[in-house]
């Protein structure tokens, strides 16, 4: 017999379109390849406050630090400071995270099934692809796949520890991206993304030869984790039949970082609703209106802001960030949201700073 909707993929972007969709009176299956939903993790956890609240309520629950200091590092190693003493930030055990959307799809009435590979011939009225990046469902079905590039982390005991600090690192280190590190309670995750060569090679280094980084003391390697980050946007089509992409399969994570939680989830909420109308005899592609209506214009930004950093020459980014500093925008920079960057990346655009976007969009245009 045919499900009316089935969800492929128990990560928080499957889990709260099917809470969604149940909660709207569908009945929804959802499939989760892995043993366990919550594991294994491949994310650094950095996330709002404001989408964890949307997210969770005021459950905390899932909480390892809270993060009061943003400190980025210049190509040349210079460090500016953003403060962000509301909390902007926090990180979260995605384990547990994922673990608590899971309960609260149970109780919403979804059947989970852990341990169960997708197969084309489960039958379902409307299937919900929420599989991340491992694109096979979208492949078998013949939707567009998410554009992503591979990253590396490791989770390290140091001996310098600050629990409360982010760090980004520009430059060489990882081409066409940054290296980041996230305080988790007792160790820090230390990841970066490429494409411009194996990213646990360009880790490695990072870790043997940044300077700055150097004055952590490594005391041991914990772990090492792998994944894909997203970050080329929503697909052009994230309907296709009775079939919709949500979370990092439709490509809702943020160009410009990667994250993908928080928009992950709230758009995954407007797709479950749309799949739960779409059994009632309302369109899918209503999902599409309303996702575009809500987050299209900061997408559209933020896939801009993205290319031109991607293209930007590091004497470049050196002297813009140089500027920013001077004229307080980086330590401004707290007042914007962090999910819906379209606001920030628009005061960018009108300020100084815009004429060392310009060349780089220019050359990345020509240069396909
Ligand atoms: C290195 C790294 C660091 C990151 N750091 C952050 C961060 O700090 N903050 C942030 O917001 N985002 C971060 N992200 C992105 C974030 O992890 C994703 O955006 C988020 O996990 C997407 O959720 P999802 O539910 O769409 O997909 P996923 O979490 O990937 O879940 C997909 C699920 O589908 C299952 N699945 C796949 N195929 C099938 C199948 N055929 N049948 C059954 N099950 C299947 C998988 O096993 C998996 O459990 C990071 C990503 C990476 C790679």
């Amino acid at each position: 017999m045919a499900r009316e909707i089935l969800v492929v993929g128990g990560g928080p972007s499957g889990l709260v379109a099917a809470t969604e969709a149940a909660l709207a009176g569908a009945e929804v299956t959802l499939v989760e390849e892995d043993k366990e939903v919550g594991s294994p993790d491949h994310c650094a956890g950095l996330v709002s406050s404001e989408g964890l609240q949307k997210i969770l309520g005021g459950y905390e629950g899932v909480l390892l630090s809270r993060i009061k200091r943003v400190r980025v590092f210049s190509p040349k190693g210079n460090a500016y400071n953003i403060n962000t003493s509301d909390e902007k930030a926090v990180v979260i055990d995605r384990e547990k995270f994922d673990r608590e959307l899971m309960k609260r799809a149970e109780a919403a009435g979804v059947e989970i099934s852990t341990g169960t590979l997708y197969k084309p011939s489960m039958g379902f009225k409307v299937l919900i692809n929420a599989e991340g990046t491992k694109s096979r469902v979208a492949r078998y079905i013949g939707m567009e796949v998410p554009r992503s590039i591979p990253a590396a982390q490791m989770d390290l005991e140091v001996k310098n520890f600050e629990d409360d600090v982010v760090e980004i690192y520009t430059g060489g280190w990882a081409p066409g991206f940054f290296a980041w590190t996230v305080p988790r309670k007792d160790h820090l995750r230390v990841g970066l993304a490429t494409s411009m060569g194996l990213p646990k090679e360009f880790l490695s280094r990072f870790v043997e030869k940044n300077e700055n980084f150097a004055s952590k003391c490594v005391i041991k390697v914990l772990r090492e984790l792998y994944g894909k980050v997203v970050i080329g946007g929503p697909l052009k089509s994230t309907v296709k039949g009775n079939v919709v992409a949500v979370g990092d399969a439709g490509g809702f994570a943020k160009p410009t970082t990667g994250g993908g939680v928080v928009l992950g989830c709230l758009t995954a909420k407007l797709a479950g609703i749309a799949a739960a109308g779409a059994i009632k005899g309302a369109t899918l592609l209503e999902f599409e209106r309303k996702w575009k209506a809500h987050y299209g214009k900061d997408f559209e930004r933020m896939r801009l802001a993205a290319r031109i950093f991607r293209n930007i020459k590091d004497e470049e980014l050196e002297r813009a960030m140089d500027e920013a500093h001077r004229f307080g925008l980086l330590e401004r920079l707290t007042v914007y949201d962090m999910d819906l960057q379209g606001g920030v990346i628009a005061r960018v655009a009108r300020s100084r700073l815009a004429r060392y976007a310009v060349l780089p969009l220019l050359r990345s245009l020509f240069e396909g």
